[in-house]
């Protein structure tokens, strides 16, 4: 049994198969719904922006699906990627409990989002595709995807929230240092950007917006698919090699969780840490495991929302899914953790809430960088503002531990690092961040424009 710090696995033990719960579910997921016609979408529907290979694994019940050898090999750039004993924050909370956390900030774009981009091109790439077109918020799933895209060869069109074009010029640069053409969204490229030009000229985008200019992209070119950063099963499934390994971490550790923690945006890197650990959940064997997802309470989909259909974009382009969700015209204040402001959730992490098989929790955004600069100061690493939301909720079940006196096991998943994120920072340590209030009036209004089904 190992007590080390930082516990590494070799490459040889990165995970041959990625690991799916819609084989686990309590009741299966709700179908998609065609907009126009009200019925369940097949895959003919997804075949103009998906390719089949990534179609297959969207609605596949096998438990086990194996990691193609190129996709694997392109993982051992980082993974495994360590996972750490918090022994110095856990000193300074003087807790009881133990704390680890999985770091997916070790990976070449800074988070773990290159674990599904790379297994995304790599399908497009198999199917002859040409360019991949997608949307970006603060600039980690563009920069994930302008890697991936850029080792297999392939064209990549970043459609990024024109707000955070401007305000992260460096995520900007390092897409282009990898291959990739950037527009700030809204653009005039696209009939859906276009619209919303003429609407509000003034417009400094969403990421529902920059879905509906990158989807239409794809949808008007042949040799164009679309790719998305999350909210799908197949994210979750090519993100559940997070959790495998963290398994297989604590084991050599001899330990196992009661906690698992992850911030949520649209749930690929809760999904991705806890997904692994539930399935013990789910068939019995560890009924007493807790997960929660932590999300900003200036967007608190799942604790806030209601559980219905609803499009994964602005314009209503995409298909309807069952989730979580603010309503697809709703924008959330100008946080700095760019990659939680989305109004869904993924439908495999809101079945799995509305089930109650997990727990979510929210938090405004001072008391998540008081965390984050705790954990910069005992740990070291700066963590991004999105994984911070984790590390309060991690701080809190350890400081709750250390009142009941229990040894309670927290693993929490830091999912890329903040050194793009210094201004954020800046702001914080000047005392400039605002805390927004539950926008309960923004919501209303745009749950009315949900659609009927
Ligand atoms: C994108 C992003 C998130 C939020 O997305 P999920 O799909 O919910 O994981 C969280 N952390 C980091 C570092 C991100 O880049």
């Amino acid at each position: 049994m190992t007590d080390e710090t930082k516990i590494l696995l070799s490459e040889k033990d990165i995970p041959t198969h990625w690991y799916n719960i819609q084989a686990d579910l309590p009741k299966p997921l709700a179908p998609s719904i065609h907009p126009g016609t009200k019925k369940p979408i097949g895959p003919a529907d997804l075949a103009p922006i998906f390719p089949m290979a990534i179609i297959q694994q969207e609605v596949s019940t096998e438990r086990w699906i194996e990691i193609p050898d190129e996709v694997r090999d392109i993982y051992r750039l980082w993974r495994p990627s360590p996972l750490y004993r918090a022994r110095r924050l856990e000193k300074l909370l003087d807790t009881p409990a133990k704390i680890y956390y999985k770091y997916e900030g070790v990976s070449p774009s800074g988070s773990h989002k290159t674990n599904t981009s790379i297994a995304q091109a790599y399908y497009n790439k198999q199917e002859g595709v040409k360019r991949i077109a997608t949307e970006t918020g603060a600039g980690q799933w563009g920069c994930a995807l302008s890697l991936a895209c850029n080792i297999f060869g392939l064209q990549c069109t970043v459609y990024m929230v024109k707000v955070s074009f401007h305000q992260k010029p460096y995520r900007k640069s390092l897409m282009h240092v990898w291959g990739a053409e950037v527009f700030p969204s809204p653009t005039d490229r696209t009939a859906a950007g276009r619209k919303v030009l003429e609407e509000t000229p003034e417009s400094l985008g969403s990421l529902g917006i920059a879905i509906s200019e990158a989807v239409e992209d794809a949808a008007t070119h042949d040799d164009t698919k679309y790719s998305l950063g999350s909210v799908l099963n197949h994210v979750l499934l090519h993100q559940s090699v997070i959790g495998l390994e963290t398994k297989k971490q604590l084991e050599l550790a001899g330990d196992y969780p009661d906690v698992v923690i992850a911030c949520n945006g649209g749930g690929s890197n809760f999904g991705g840490v806890a997904f692994p650990f539930l399935m013990d959940k789910l068939q019995g064997r560890r009924k007493d495991l807790r997960a929660i997802a932590v999300e900003p309470a200036a967007c608190p989909t799942l604790t806030k929302g209601p559980y219905t259909y609803d499009f994964g974009d602005t314009a209503g382009m995409t298909p309807l899914m069952k989730m979580y969700t603010l309503g697809h015209t709703f924008m959330p204040a100008g946080i700095h953790a760019g990659g939680l402001r989305y109004h869904g959730d993924s439908p495999l992490v809101s079945l799995l809430y509305n089930e109650k098989v997990i727990e979510a929790i929210s938090y405004p955004q001072n008391p998540v960088f008081e965390a984050a600069v705790m954990f910069a100061k005992s740990e070291g690493i700066l963590p991004a503002p999105e994984s911070a939301h984790a590390i309060r909720a991690a701080i809190d079940e350890a400081l709750k531990a250390k009142k009941s006196g229990e040894k309670k096991t927290i693993l929490c998943n830091l999912s890329g690092h903040g050194h793009f994120d210094l201004a954020a920072y800046d702001d914080y340590l000047a005392g400039k961040l605002v805390d927004y209030e539950y926008p309960a009036d923004k919501v209303k209004e745009a749950l009315s424009h949900i659609p009927k089904i």
